[in-house]
């Protein structure tokens, strides 16, 4: 049995064209037990960019549920969402969240004062350093702000995939803000995605970095999730299974796949 991947991306998704259905195959090949759908919603997101990130849920939850009865027995198939997490949406995102029944929900940042790191813009003006601290104290604020509407923190360290590499990692460089951090992960009982999305594009390690994620073990956290960040069926499961022998090293024993937004604990 493969892992179950926790965090995809369908046509649902402002930057993706893939098919669920090719998702399902492809899980289906890798045998996967279950399969979560994380299409993005971002509330307001800067019309520059030229993408919207607006998930359509009237459209998605139906869908998904005819496919769900489509492979019944064959494997499980959940309905979840990405959240863009930015404090000033506090309300309308928590209202959202609570609207529907999705499976699992990912809280992610991908604003930070308007911008998105993974345009170029974002770097201007400012060092690398200011830059990514930025993004890290705009998750503590996040963190700070929102009750535990969501399930688990989308790729903590997304924003080693967006600038250069003189910074190694964020444990190293910011260890009292990555702490606060963690700490409020665990004390809000929110989650800690593992997510092998950016080793496609160069990324020498996974979110979050090994260090950070031996941090997370040693002030007892134990609640991770996994995800490849898949937009193509191709990517499905990336690199899962040497993830996970590098999770069980690190003292990880279990990971979270959710239901209902309820936590079911697999072994690694
Ligand atoms: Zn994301
Ligand atoms: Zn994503």
């Amino acid at each position: 049995m493969y892992y179950s991947d926790c965090h995809v991306h369908s046509f649902f998704s402002s930057d993706s064209k893939t098919e669920p259905r090719d998702h399902v195959e492809r899980a289906l090949q890798l045998q996967m037990d279950s399969l979560c759908f994380t299409d993005h919603m971002d509330f307001d997101y800067p019309s520059r960019y030229k993408l919207s990130f607006r998930l359509d849920q009237e459209a998605y939850f139906p869908f998904m549920e005819k496919l769900r009865r489509e492979y019944e027995g064959r494997i499980r198939i959940r309905s979840g969402v990405e959240i863009g997490l930015e404090t000033a949406y506090q309300k309308q995102i928590s209202e959202y969240i609570l609207s529907y029944p999705w499976d699992f929900a990912i809280g992610s940042v991908h604003l930070v004062g308007r911008l998105d790191p993974y345009h170029k813009d974002f770097f201007e003006g400012r060092t690398v350093e200011e830059a990514y601290r930025s993004y890290f104290e705009a998750i503590l604020s996040c963190l700070e702000t929102f009750d535990p509407i969501f399930d688990t923190l989308g790729h903590l360290d997304y924003i080693f995939r967006c600038g250069d590499r003189s910074i190694t990692d964020a444990w190293s460089q910011w260890p009292e803000l990555m702490d606060a951090i963690l700490h409020l992960l665990i004390e809000k009982g929110i989650g800690l995605e593992v997510n092998t999305g950016g080793i496609k594009s160069g990324l020498p390690f996974q979110h979050p970095h090994d260090n950070l994620l031996l941090r997370y073990r040693e002030l007892g956290g134990e609640l991770i999730t996994l995800g490849s960040d898949a937009h193509t069926p191709d990517h499905l499961g990336d690199y899962f299974i040497p993830t996970g022998e590098k999770l069980k090293a690190l003292g990880f024993r279990y990971y979270a796949v959710f239901a209902g937004r309820k936590p079911s604990f697999l072994p690694l």
